[in-house]
Parts: structure tokens; sequence; C-alpha cells
């Protein structure tokens, strides 16, 4: 440990008992404390991996071992041998991540890092919703609790729901969980009717396509692309419909040279690192708030991830019952992700 952070012994104690709480390791750190190579350290004493999300700030996504969505966060998580895995995104990623590895420690800078999604189906009353459904099987969004997995029959992204829908007998009644603007999206993408839960994400159902219009009348040449957890009105007029990271390579390999960005803000970094002579306008949400910035995501901070990782604090546990019934429908989703090419073996 560098000098320059030597924490009494009573302080940290305190900061680990209150961790629930707080949901961060409350301990003040040295400013000359350079964060960036302490990490890196870190990374190679403990053998930890750091996987980042594409709506984590800027700062955690430059330190990443891995920075992607989803589906290929959980590919990542499934396949690393490092035994301590860092989790810069949301409390359901790492809880994927530890669903997938078991006898791995898998660490999250705040543990209150939540998401809106996740929390609009809670377990009991899905329950009950699905009950009410007999025959159907159950595919949910991987935005949504090991409880909520537990109860599903496979799990899917963005990347891969159309395929996943898709591997399913086209007689076969489903239940989607938990986003119904995704759901509505894949309904239409695939001529099913699927039974859809009412959930939605808060960040994308902010944006105002009034403004979008408005913002297209001063840049005429600018493509809008969008997540399909926007609301239907603005997928109708997008240019381009997907996933984070079919996003980032649409814009990429695209030739306009101007876009209007209908997700999180946090993956224009990535955009602009990738194109840097394109321009990237996040699309503006309804009200004069930075509403598409997820306030869940950007609660990891970079002080918060050198602080967990120096005392893998706080950690992700979890009942080993309910982690072997979520296991099942994720398997599943990578079976059937691997068998359609979308992911390597
Ligand atoms: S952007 Fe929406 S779906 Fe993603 S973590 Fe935040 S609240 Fe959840």
């Amino acid at each position: 440990m560098n000098n320059l952070n030597v924490v009494p012994d009573e302080v940290l104690q305190r900061a680990k008992a209150n961790v629930d709480s707080n949901g961060y390791l409350n301990i003040e750190i040295d400013p000359r404390l350079d964060l960036f190579a302490e990490i890196e350290r870190l990374k190679k004493e403990k053998n930890a991996i750091l996987l980042a999300h594409y709506y984590q700030e800027p700062d955690i996504q430059d330190v990443a071992d891995y920075i992607g969505d989803s589906l290929g966060l959980a590919q990542q998580a499934a396949k690393t041998d490092a035994d301590i895995i860092v989790f810069a995104g949301v409390h359901f990623m790492a809880e994927t991540a530890k669903i997938l590895n078991p006898n791995k420690k898998v660490l999250l800078p705040d543990l209150k890092a939540g998401c809106s999604l996740a929390d609009s189906a809670p377990a009991d009353l899905f329950a009950h919703f699905k009950a009410k459904y007999p025959g159907h099987i159950v595919i949910s969004y991987i935005n949504c609790t090991a409880e909520i997995k537990a109860l599903s029959d496979i799990i899917c992204t963005s990347s891969n729901a159309e395929k996943i829908i898709e591997s399913v007998p086209k007689d076969q009644p489903i239940i989607f969980a938990p986003d119904k603007n995704l759901g509505g999206y894949l309904n239409k993408k695939t001529g099913r009717n699927m039974v859809l839960w009412n959930g939605a994400c808060m960040v994308h159902e902010i944006f105002s396509l009034e403004k979008i219009t408005k913002l297209k009348v001063r840049h005429p040449k600018a493509k809008l692309i969008a997540h399909p957890e926007c609301e239907d009105a603005v997928l109708q007029v997008a240019d381009f419909v997907g996933s984070t990271t079919q996003l980032l390579k649409y814009a990429i390999q695209d030739s306009a040279e101007e876009y209007i960005v209908a997700t999180e803000t946090g993956i224009l970094h990535q955009m602009q690192k990738d194109a840097p002579h394109k321009t990237f306008i996040p699309a503006p949400p309804n009200n004069s708030c930075a509403c598409n910035d997820c306030p869940h995501m950007k609660l990891n901070t970079l002080e918060k991830l050198y602080l967990c990782m120096e005392y893998e604090t706080p950690e992700i546990t979890m009942d080993e019952t309910l982690r072997k019934a979520a296991l099942k429908p994720i398997e599943r989703m990578l079976e059937i992700s691997r068998a359609a090419g979308l992911i390597g073996g």
C-alpha cells in the first residue's frame, strides 16, 4: 500500500461496519494519491479484472480491462480466470457476475448503484403476474434482479433479444419482462405477441421527441440512433436502433458525420474516442436536467473504485439456492447466443 493512504484500523473497521447503510467505504483519500496507478497496481497484486459498463464515467472506462454492454460483460465474467471481479456498473450486473462465478470474489464500488428498470419488477408481484399466464415461458431482459432471473426461463440482452425470441417455437406463448419499451419493439420486430410486464428505464423514457425534432432541424445531416429501451415514438423516427455495442459499431462504420444519440451519455466517450472526426450530440431529455445520465451508474467514482479494490469491500454475496436458479436462464442465453454466432465460444 502506498504510504499516502495508510488508514487507521479503527477508521477502516467503522467504514466496513457502515458499508450497508452508506453503500460504499466512506474513507477519505489523500488527494495526492495517483488513483489510476493505484488501481493498476491492485489489479496486478490481487489478480483482479476490472469490467466496466459503457455508461460509467470516462475515467473509469479508461482504467478498465474490458468495457462493454450487458452481453459482453456477462461473457467476460463467464470466462475470466481472475480471482477477483471488480464490476464498475450497477448491482444487477455484479450479481450476474456472481451468479456465473460463485467461487470468485465480486466487488461493486457502491452497493447502492441500482437500476430503475430492475426495481420496476419486484419478485413477489412478478410471481403473481406470471401465475396469471399458465403455459407461458418467461424471457427476461438481463436488467433485473437475481430473484426475477430465478423466475425466468431465458435471459436476454438488447444485443441478442431478437435471436433469443426467434429460438422459441412460434406457437409458444411468452411473457417478456421487465422493459415494456424493449418488449414492444421486439413484438414488432419478431411478429410475436408477448405479454409485457409494465417496467421502464428512467433514463431512456426521458427523451423528448419534440426537442429531438427541433435538434434535427438545426442539424439536418445528423442521424438519430437510439437504444430500444426508448419509447416507441422516438424509435419510430430513429435512423438506427440497437444495443449500446451496436450503436457504437454503427456510429464508427456508418458514413454520416453527425449523430444524435438517444441513450445514456456515457457511450459518447467511446464514440468520440473511436471516431474523433465525427460529432455526437446527446439526445435532449424532456426537461432541463441531465436526466440522460444514469444516476445509478454515476454513483460509482474512481475513489470508490480504488477503495473497494484496496479493501475488497463491498462484496456481492448470494444465497446458493437462488444463485443456482438464476444461473439456468443465463446459461440458456449464453448457449443460444453462441449457437447464433453472437459471441465467441
Ligand atoms: S440506464 Fe436505465 S436500465 Fe441502465 S442501469 Fe440506468 S436505470 Fe437501469
